[in-house]
């Protein structure tokens, strides 16, 4: 099943001509899963050919402005899409209020299905609103093993990391995927191309003229692949905390808001440097890092972070608006 990510901005603080700010988007079963909304991030959203009517998860990492401005100005543009497909936005406490003065002031609907989940990590728990109306949560739970959201395919992950607001990192995990599929084994057992296929196809057990299959024993799938991860930073001075979160990602999306030069300045500010991200990726034992979240001053010579994050971590590379990857 394939799995990309499309960045959609890639600008610290301030938005330049090539750089919008921050916000990247997975596609992954016919859903999008966007990490953090900056401000007009919907037009990169249309450049880099999102549709506007799929299911959606927003996760919001922090509220300083370059990571939420953007959010309500899509929602609005949702509203006049008739949208019908379901979206929840996750994020930390205080996001329905966010939402609900847009409502409340700038009259801001929403016909299609809208869930706000604030995550408390002073509880431990997810609480639920429905709709952008209604000011009391529909539920709350607990959360367990920092596990946001699970379906059968994947899960999300949060941690709580060190900025000037509260921060939350979070990691798409896959599942473990069926193993390949041997199509031939299937004709030797004479099972007709049928739903019987896609049953075997995920790896479960089939009745057929009257003999369990079990595709695992039959050869007719390989052994399990293990399932793919992406973990993104938000803001950050480098906690512990992501690491555990992050390990073995195959791609960890990292702010790199300084150059080494600047540590001083990333400390006092609460960020990370482009070495700071590279360390994580090695402490994580990430396969790939990319750099994000680039200041203004280094419009001219961003390369430089990428150089320096490269000494620690080779597999770098740096985020520019709309670099598509695709992760085998
Ligand atoms: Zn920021
Ligand atoms: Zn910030």
């Amino acid at each position: 099943m394939s799995l990309d990510l499309i960045i959609l901005g890639s600008s610290a603080a301030t938005p330049t001509r090539e750089r919008n700010l921050s916000s990247i988007a997975l596609r992954y079963r016919n859903q999008i899963i966007l990490f953090d909304c900056g401000e007009d991030f919907q037009r990169r959203f249309a450049e880099a050919g999102l549709k506007f009517n799929k299911p959606l998860m927003i996760f919001i990492s922090h509220f300083h402005g370059d990571h939420i401005i953007g959010l309500p100005g899509f929602l609005f543009r949702l509203s006049l899409n008739e949208r019908t497909a379901p979206l929840s936005v996750f994020g930390p406490r205080n996001l329905f209020l966010y939402l609900y003065t847009h409502y409340k002031i700038l009259g801001l609907k929403a016909k299609y299905p809208i869930k706000i989940v604030e995550i408390d990590y002073t509880t431990g728990e997810l609480i639920e609103f429905e709709g952008l109306e209604s000011e009391t949560p529909k539920t709350t739970s607990k959360i367990t093993d920092k596990i946001i959201f699970d379906t059968k395919y994947f899960s999300m992950k949060f941690a709580l990391v060190d900025h000037s607001v509260i921060t939350y990192a979070y990691s798409f995990i896959e599942k473990p995927r069926p193993g390949k599929f041997n199509p031939e084994r299937v004709r030797e057992l004479a099972i007709p191309e049928s739903h019987l296929w896609s049953k075997l196809q995920e790896g479960q057990m089939v009745e057929f003229n009257g003999k369990e299959i079990d595709p695992n024993k039959e050869g007719i799938v390989g052994p399990k692949r293990p399932g793919r991860k992406i973990t993104y930073s938000g803001d950050l001075r480098p906690t512990k905390s992501l690491i555990d979160l992050g390990k073995n990602s195959d791609i960890l999306i990292h702010e790199a808001t300084f150059a080494v030069k600047l540590a001083e300045i990333a400390k006092e500010k609460k960020h990370s440097t482009s070495t700071d991200a590279a360390m994580d990726a090695k402490e994580m034992n990430a396969k790939q890092l990319i750099l994000t979240h680039i200041s203004t001053r280094y419009q001219e010579d961003a390369l430089k972070l990428l150089e320096e994050a490269k000494e620690i971590f080779p597999n770098t590379i740096l985020a520019e608006d709309l670099l598509k990857i695709e992760l085998k």
